[in-house]
């Protein structure tokens, strides 16, 4: 049996969000993983009714786990990250990460009550990691959090550039620029394969620099008559920065609002991002603060309902307030999903009287992804056999890949969650699937996407329930009137007629259809009534409730 390189997705492939991948070494009856990133995905109120986060299935590493070395972390964004505390439990594995996004890690951890021990064994930036047959350099990339990295991951079948999230930024705010210098000399020793982020796939040229927004935002603050507040992604170090200097430069003391940032700005100082920031003030001071000589850096960019933004757009935050003539610097960019509880907090400001600027009309956020010319410069850098797009839905990848091919990477594939991929110079292959799926965080449990649960809430919010309990005797008669209840149906139909009245006479039509022998089976009684009740609904409606009938036996 010969010693092969594989690679496998469980998430992040084919969607934003969820990364987790994992390659193996080995013949296929012994091979040794490594997992890369282990995050989450938002879920969308309207789609996921209750659910606060989709997670990836990893039932494929639990039943791997004894050969499992270690679970490597590219950066602390929570579609890398934020999965580790739910599954970290089921797994064990030792965790590697570098300075700041192990602090940040540990805070969060701290943060949440009942958290899990979780040790975090920490890799110096820039530094190296030996696991088995794995040999793992952290490599700087510019991104939209300190210490984002790519991995070289080197192995007897050759190596590998897992880039995780990056971009090209000569004058990033905080942390080097890309280490290109790096990944050429990867590319002349000879890489095997290229996993790299196609975010921004379908963007044509470069994306701005971390330095002209900062330009953007002082100007912005500069001239800003009151108050300003800036909303931006909390973990965005480089952006606390950038608005802190501007801040500093229009003589504002800045107030952190917010517990996600306080905890950034803390861990970031700690770790030594913010050296020479001055300090921040508390938010029990911003009251006192004369309005030309403040701003507040808030939470909330993404319309989040708890987070700061959204309760001073409802004037609902017990130490900050806004009014006639301030301004919100809105520093971020929507994630998909999130545009209409955005809008509803700008809404909420505008009629407040609040100038609000976004990136539509002013240069106040870039993204931290590559477009294509940066794309075309690290396939360029890494020179690699093969290029499989990573971190993307369907166009982003297709995008990417064709990309790649026009630039004469040799193999391309493009592969999906749960694709185990054998990484041969000679070209890769799906040599087999591997279990992949998805798990929600449903309150304190984790329930997989496939349980009825989460279906059934959808059905519920969209058209409601009918419950009908029968008392029935050994002869097949009813000995009550039974008992209906509608919840979430309209009362009445568009004639006036009572929905219950309705649900009433299909009960009773439906049990004297019944042929006599027949009514003495609870079963086909609950099942007729079930029936005849959800048809003369929907009749009047066009909608089926979801019905249930009880049929007890007296
Ligand atoms: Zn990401
Ligand atoms: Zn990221």
């Amino acid at each position: 049996m010969p010693s092969d390189l594989v690679f496998a997705p469980l998430g992040g492939f084919g969607e934003i969000g969820m990364n987790l991948s994992i390659y193996g070494f080995g013949d296929s009856r012994r091979r040794q993983w490594i997992i890369v990133d282990c995050g989450v995905s938002f879920a969308s109120e309207e789609h996921l009714p209750g659910v606060d986060l989709i997670l990836p299935d990893i039932s494929y590493l639990i039943e791997e786990r004894k050969n499992i070395l270690g679970l490597v972390l590219t950066h602390a964004h929570e579609d890398h990250m934020g999965a580790i505390m739910d599954l970290w439990p089921r797994l064990k594995v030792p965790f590697y990460a570098t300075p700041f996004s192990a602090a940040l890690f540990e805070a969060r951890r701290a943060s949440e009550p009942g958290a899990p021990e979780i040790p975090v064994n920490v890799v110096p930036a820039g530094g190296h990691l030996s696991l088995g047959p794995f040999e793992i350099d952290f490599i700087n990339v510019a991104h939209s959090i300190p210490e984002s990295n790519a991995l070289a991951i080197r192995t007897p079948a050759g190596t590998v550039v897992h880039t995780g999230d990056w971009k090209i930024d000569p004058t990033p705010i905080v942390g080097g620029p890309t280490d290109a210098a790096r990944l050429t000399a990867l590319g002349d020793a000879g890489v095997l394969a290229l996993i790299g982020d196609s975010t921004n796939a379908v963007r044509e040229g470069r994306s701005p620099s971390e330095t002209d927004v900062a330009k953007t935002l002082a100007e912005l603050i500069r001239t800003a008559p009151r108050r300003v507040a800036v909303t931006t992604f909390a973990s965005h170090v480089g952006r606390l920065r950038a608005v802190a200097d501007a801040a500093r430069a229009a003589e504002r003391e800045v107030v952190v609002v917010g517990r996600a940032m306080e905890r950034v700005v803390q861990v970031a100082r700690e770790t030594g991002y913010l050296q020479g920031v001055q300090d921040f003030r508390g938010v029990e001071s911003y009251g006192y603060l004369p309005p030309d000589k403040v701003l507040a850096l808030c939470t909330g960019s993404q319309g989040e309902p708890r987070a700061a933004l959204a309760r001073i757009a409802q004037d609902e935050h017990p130490d900050v307030t806004l009014s006639r003539g301030d301004r919100v610097i809105f520093s971020a960019r929507p994630i998909p999903g999130n545009e209409k509880a955005i809008s509803q907090v700008i809404n909420g400001l505008v009629e407040q009287g609040v100038e609000v600027i976004t990136d539509r009309t002013h240069l106040v956020h870039v993204s931290g992804h590559p477009r294509r010319d940066e794309l075309r410069d690290m396939i360029g850098w890494v020179r690699p056999k093969i290029l499989i797009p990573a971190h993307g839905e369907a166009l982003h990848l297709a995008e990417h890949a064709g990309l790649a091919r026009k630039a004469g990477v040799p193999h391309v594939l493009i592969c999906r969650n749960g694709d185990l991929v054998r990484l041969a110079a000679d070209g890769p292959a799906i040599i087999d699937e591997v279990p992949s799926g998805r798990l929600y965080k449903d309150g304190a449990l984790l329930v997989s996407a496939e349980s009825k649960t989460v279906a059934a809430r959808r059905r519920l919010s969209f058209a409601g329930i009918v419950t009908v309990a029968l008392a029935l005797s050994e002869k097949g008669v009813l000995a009550a009137d039974p008992d209906i209840e509608l919840i979430g149906l309209p009362e009445t139909d568009a004639g006036g007629a009572s929905m219950t009245e309705i649900a009433r006479d299909a009960v009773e039509i439906a049990f004297d259809a019944l042929p006599k022998p027949r009514r003495r089976d609870p079963d086909a009684v609950a099942e007729a009534v079930r029936r005849g009740v959800r048809s003369a609904i929907a009749e009047r409606w066009k909608k089926k409730p979801i019905c249930y009938v009880h049929v007890l036996t007296v």
